[in-house]
């Protein structure tokens, strides 16, 4: 499947089209952002060792019952995905406090969470996508009823996965964010799944191993996302 026209390009990744109108080629790219863009740099392997865990876990969670864009990885750094029109809302499962949640609340970073929480957030960079509900969705049109309920039941369904997987790995699951669209009247799970949009920590010492190191510049970002990989069983050659 060859990729055609740029369709949009987002802050580490593009979009392309191909010559099927339903599906599209995405792009991991090495570009890296935090604090909406305002800090920047180009990691050299990211784009790849993304691509490489995303497949992985988007295999695991498909085998689980939940339905993914992703179709295959196509090579080091392009994967073919389903065209999906995307819900503007980010959702957000927390097995421990951290980030935003800690801010907000004022609670103690690394407080477990029973049970996990589940947010909406509004994909809006303006407003620095803000902490929003499910009235304020039904009430914009972000999502419907039955949609909002199905995004939370996957969001949640994808944690009972992958919290498993990353603790047999000897990693803690802190939080991630997932994003929905909907191809041909289906809900998918789609953009991506990496260390650029979850919090992982070594079960053991702590340690951060996810995007956090390039935010509080604790040096060694990607050498902790292919440890990641490595831990997960996530073939980084080949
Ligand atoms: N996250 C993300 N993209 C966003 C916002 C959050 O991937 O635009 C991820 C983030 O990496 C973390 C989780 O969602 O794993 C929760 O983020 P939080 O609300 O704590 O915000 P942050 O502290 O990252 O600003």
């Amino acid at each position: 499947m060859q990729k055609q026209a740029l369709l949009y390009a987002g802050k580490a990744k593009s979009v392309f089209k191909t010559d099927d109108p339903d599906l599209y080629v995405m792009e991991f790219r090495n570009d890296t952002s935090a604090f909406d863009g305002a800090k920047k740099a180009q990691l050299e392997r990211k784009g790849e060792v993304n691509n490489r865990i995303n497949t992985f876990i988007m295999e695991r969670l498909a085998e689980a019952g939940i339905p993914v864009h992703l179709v295959e990885r196509l090579d080091a750094t392009h994967a073919l995905v389903r065209r999906l029109e995307m819900l503007p809302l980010e959702c957000v499962v927390r097995n421990v406090a951290a980030g935003s949640l800690c801010r907000r609340l004022g609670v103690e970073e690394g407080r477990t969470l029973t049970p996990p929480t589940f947010e909406l957030f509004l994909k809006n960079d303006e407003l620095h996508d803000p902490f929003v509900n499910r009235s304020h969705a039904l009430a914009f049109g972000w999502a419907d009823e039955s949609q909002l309920d199905e995004m939370e039941r996957l969001t949640l369904k994808a944690n009972d996965v992958l919290s498993r997987l990353f603790d047999e790995a000897g990693m803690k699951l802190v939080d991630y964010k997932l994003e929905f669209g909907i191809s041909e009247g289906q809900m998918l799970l789609g953009d991506e799944f990496s260390p650029d949009g979850c919090r992982i920590w070594d079960k053991a010492t702590g340690e951060k191993m996810d995007k956090d190191r390039f935010r509080q510049d604790l040096g060694d970002v990607i050498g902790f996302y292919e440890e990641v990989a490595r831990r997960l069983g996530v073939p980084l050659e080949g």
